[in-house]
């Protein structure tokens, strides 16, 4: 890292891929522009997310971002690279585009206040105890929508005298190997570390409150003939992610489910599945996740193939119920490797907490309801995040007034284009709420809003222009059009942190941009080619 300087034109808060694309795109265009990282190396949520078995569900070589000098020098080794891999190709990527003299690692932003009068962000930053100011014309808050950790408040948490760590920020010093562990949560995180430390544990305890309707990953080596491949035809795959939905390089299958036959639907649903990864999900007939009957043959589906995997009929209930426990994919579905083959073995159990609740922590375990006591020496907390919104609500950022972006989200998020706020001048934000953030790919959700970041930052520049924000009026009609199209699917029917229900108190409403890439980037087109006609300019 090169000496700070006492002003910047732009600060960027976090190196995941957002900040390390705005970092790279801003500085590209002349900008003084400079990183902030509380890591002490690029990632983001890779940099952090270390549990064991911490893996992306998006294959290769989609993750990634798309300039090919990036991708010339680099070759995966998996479909679905490990946490160590995707740290390592950050490194890679600030190698290529020449970025740590640009990047002060190590240091959290705490607070971000806007100086009216100077036209900029006064910013306060901590490295290790030491606090130093910074200054910005604008500021790029790229600080992920899982940097908040969300530990439930469980009776008696602090008198665990065992190791107990959360997921999202991993202590790499916890040994598993024969220890008795419990696992609370099985969401995408919860999923990884219990198929990645059953082998090694004395003993495995799952507190399960909603069944994960994983799909199988279907992870394979690759090799440099088939990444030689992936590079001839890069092109055309970057073209391709461009156009879909999520940014994957296929969309949904535009038939409708009961517009064929059960043969051929059936016929589908197994080539999908087959295929690992996400495609039974994403790739699905094209109602499947708007209309509940379409919606139950996938689940029928699903549970038939993973009641297969699961001997014991008492946890293969827990684990695929009857019923289902909402409409399939509403809820982030999972990818596995052998999560539930892990339950064959006599040494790993299932809790369902839904029908007998963590009652209390004690000193060397957990107590449920029923007064069941499960002795422990480490709990994995893989209880997820204040997502979305919590990266962001928990740094002091002050708008004009001195209101704090907590306070003006306290009863809904507002936003336009889930970029910028009213009230909080040349304050951009990427893959935070109301963007297509848990709904698209990083890079491709990441590429798209540093585009228009980018755009926006020399439309100033050229007409002379010192602060941008949106009308009141703009934030009001993305905001609704963010609602209206999330309750368009079967989504807004299952409680999930889509919808800010996994946090006590927090408002429900849609965090994400539900209604796909392709028109998120029609819209960012739309703006900027009106002039910016949404924002007010000085
Ligand atoms: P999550 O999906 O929010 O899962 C949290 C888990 O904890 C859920 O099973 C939840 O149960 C449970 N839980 C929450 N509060 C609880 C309580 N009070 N008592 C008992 N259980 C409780 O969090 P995550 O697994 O960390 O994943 C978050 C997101 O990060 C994912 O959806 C994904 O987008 C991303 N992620 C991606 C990857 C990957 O690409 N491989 C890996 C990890 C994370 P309920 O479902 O009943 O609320």
């Amino acid at each position: 890292m090169g000496s700070l300087a006492d002003k910047y034109d732009v600060v960027v808060v976090g190196g995941g891929f957002g900040g390390t694309h705005a970092l790279h795109r801003l500085r590209g265009l002349g900008f003084s522009t400079h990183m902030f990282e509380a890591g002490a190396a690029l990632g983001g949520i890779w940099y952090w997310n270390s549990y064991p078995g911490a893996r992306v569900d998006t294959e290769c070589p989609v993750y990634q971002l798309t300039d090919p000098e990036l991708f010339k020098d680099w070759t995966w080794s998996e479909r679905y690279p490990g946490r160590d891999e995707l740290v390592r190709y950050f490194a890679h990527v600030a190698k290529v585009w020449d970025l740590n003299k640009d990047i002060t690692f190590n240091s959290r932003v705490q607070k971000a206040h806007w100086n009216q009068e100077a036209s900029q962000w006064d910013l306060l930053i901590d490295q290790s105890g030491y606090t130093f100011a910074a200054h910005a014309t604008h500021v790029v808050f790229c600080t992920g929508f899982a940097s908040k950790a969300y530990v439930p408040p469980f009776k008696g948490i602090q008198n665990f005298a065992g190791r107990m760590c959360h997921t999202g920020f991993w202590d790499e010093k916890i040994d598993f190997q024969d220890t008795r562990v419990a696992v609370i949560g099985t969401g995408a995180s919860g999923v990884q570390v219990i198929q990645s430390v059953a082998p090694q544990v004395k003993y495995l305890t799952v507190f399960q409150r909603t069944p994960n309707l994983a799909l199988p990953m279907g992870q394979k080596p690759l090799n440099k003939r088939r990444n030689d491949e992936f590079k001839r035809n890069y092109e055309q795959m970057v073209a391709k992610m461009k156009s879909t939905y999520a940014g994957f390089l296929y969309d949904f299958d535009p038939r409708k489910c009961f517009e064929v036959t059960e043969e051929t639907r059936l016929a589908l649903y197994e080539e999908l599945y087959n295929k690992g990864g996400v495609y039974f999900w994403l790739g699905t007939f094209s109602d499947v996740l708007k209309n509940k009957e379409a919606n139950d043959t996938a689940y029928k589906f699903w549970w038939e193939k993973t009641r297969a995997r699961v001997n014991d009929p008492v946890k293969a209930e827990k684990l695929a119920p009857t019923v289902a426990p909402h409409p399939y994919g509403t809820k982030r579905v999972s990818l596995e490797q052998n999560y539930y083959e892990c339950f064959n073995a006599d040494n790993v159990d299932l809790v369902d907490l839904k029908v007998n609740p963590i009652e209390t922590f004690t000193r060397t375990g957990i107590r449920t309801r029923d007064g069941t006591e499960y002795p422990v020496d480490v709990v994995v907390l893989a209880t997820g995040f204040d997502a979305v919104t919590g990266g962001l609500t928990q740094i002091d950022i002050r708008g004009v007034d001195g209101v704090s972006i907590k306070e003006t989200w306290s009863d809904g998020v507002k936003t336009h284009l889930g970029i910028s706020v009213t009230g909080f001048p040349n304050m951009f934000v990427i893959y935070g709420p109301q963007a297509p953030t848990a709904f698209a790919t990083g890079p491709s959700c990441a590429e798209a809003q540093g585009e228009f970041i980018a755009r926006c930052l020399s439309f100033m520049r050229e007409k002379g222009y010192a602060s941008i924000h949106p009308t009141v009026e703009a934030e009001l009609a993305w905001r609704e059009h963010v609602n209206e199209t999330a309750q368009e699917g079967l989504f807004a029917q299952t409680e999930s942190w889509y919808f800010g229900d996994n946090i006590p108190g927090k408002p429900r409403e849609a965090l994400n941009y539900m209604a796909g890439m392709p028109l998120y980037k029609t819209k960012c087109r739309e703006s900027w080619e009106s002039g910016f006609k949404d924002w007010i300019l000085k």
